[in-house]
């Protein structure tokens, strides 16, 4: 059983609606941060990367809002807000 089709699967199934602006902002100059790092093992939707320069990158669509990132990483390198009413993840029986 391919486990990682099966999760992308079922995390496709939630709909994602786009804020005005990012609900988490990576604060300026930290992207090659090592706290930062630690999102990339943690976020359970794997929304974060690494860029060929050693930059972390965050792609927003399919936030699951469930604060795993800023826990890891700390305030110090994540800005995190949720998203305002109305936009963000809606769970669909993932
Ligand atoms: S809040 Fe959760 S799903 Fe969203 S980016 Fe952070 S770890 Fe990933």
């Amino acid at each position: 059983m391919n486990t990682d089709a099966n999760l992308k699967s079922k995390l496709g199934l939630n709909v994602f609606k786009y804020d005005k602006t990012p609900h988490i902002v990576i604060k300026e100059g930290c992207a090659k941060d090592e706290r930062l790092k630690k999102a990339l093992l943690v976020c359970p939707a794997g929304l974060y990367s690494e860029n060929s320069d050693g930059e972390v990158e965050l792609t927003i669509d399919g936030c699951l809002e469930c604060g795993t990132c800023l826990i890891a990483c700390g305030p110090e390198v994540l800005e995190w807000n949720y998203p305002s009413g109305g936009a963000g993840v809606q769970y669909r029986f993932g």
